[in-house]
């Protein structure tokens, strides 16, 4: 078991990403806090734990509401004690190139995708630091170094999140929390079947065109981004910091 005893927080896990990476923490020893927008959806990620003999609780929050995410943190703490392990995965997509998009759908993008990040961190932190111990995950994308196109305020949020990662990891490294990022390519969940309803008239041709942008010339399955997070989160990546991991089938360099 890689995460015994591991208290874990994931934002967004009611889907895709976040909800395999609970899955597979759960299964690897973990408590996860499964975190969602959705009650509907967190529940089934929980219940879908508890059927399998883990351990599991269901925490609403917004994460970009200051006083929905204290309420949260607060809540993990008084049942708890502590947090291990933040993962920040809850995120939006954004479509459009610069003059395309709204200043309400940019804002929007920005605030889940970064603010979305900043304030779990800050409430979780004090606690992290007062233990001297803890691992901070947090999403970033592909995009942050490769342009494709009409991604304007996508690629510019998950560029926030490695360059935000990586200053945090500086200021907290003397507390013994690790700060790394994720940058997954193209992984097939709602919401990239969302992304490519809303960007292409014929979203089977443009799974095609992600295929070939990718070395492995087929797209990632939650499951791929699961396995990174576990490793990020547990002690075997003790020496990672401020790392940024690609699980990206080759996009990056294809
Ligand atoms: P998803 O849409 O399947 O899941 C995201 C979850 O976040 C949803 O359950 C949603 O309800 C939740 N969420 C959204 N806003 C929230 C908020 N304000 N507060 C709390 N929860 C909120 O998406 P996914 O594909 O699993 O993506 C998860 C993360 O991975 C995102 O940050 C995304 O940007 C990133 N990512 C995804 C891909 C991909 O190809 N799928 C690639 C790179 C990075």
């Amino acid at each position: 078991m890689r995460l015994q005893n591991k208290i874990t927080l994931i934002t967004g896990s009611g889907s895709g990403i976040g909800r395999s990476s609970a899955l597979l923490f759960a299964r690897e020893g973990a408590t996860v806090i499964v975190n969602d927008l959705h009650e509907d959806k967190g529940q089934e990620t929980v219940e879908d734990i508890q059927a399998a003999g883990g351990q599991a609780i269901f925490v609403q929050a917004n994460v970009t509401s200051p006083e929905s995410v204290q309420a949260m943190v607060d809540t993990v703490i008084g049942r708890y004690g502590r947090i291990d392990v933040l993962f920040n995965n809850a995120g939006v997509s954004g479509v459009g190139a610069i003059h395309e998009v709204e200043p309400e759908a940019w804002d929007r993008v920005i605030s889940v995708n970064i603010r979305g990040v900043y304030l779990p961190c800050k409430f979780v932190l004090p606690y992290m630091m007062e233990r001297r111990e803890g691992s901070i995950i947090n999403m970033s994308s592909c995009i942050a170094e490769i342009g494709l196109a009409r991604r304007a305020s996508y690629s510019a949020s998950k560029g926030a999140v490695l360059a935000l990662t990586k200053s945090m990891q500086v200021d907290y490294a003397s507390y013994n929390i690790r700060v790394n990022a994720l940058l997954p390519g193209t992984i097939f969940t709602p919401f990239v079947e969302d992304y490519l309803k809303k960007s292409y008239d014929n979203p089977e041709e443009a799974i095609e065109s992600i295929k070939k942008r990718q070395l492995s010339g087929e797209l990632g399955r939650p499951e791929d981004v699961a396995n990174a997070a576990l490793f990020l989160a547990s002690d075997e990546s003790r020496f990672m910091m401020g790392s940024p991991l690609y699980i990206d089938g080759g996009a990056t360099f294809g």
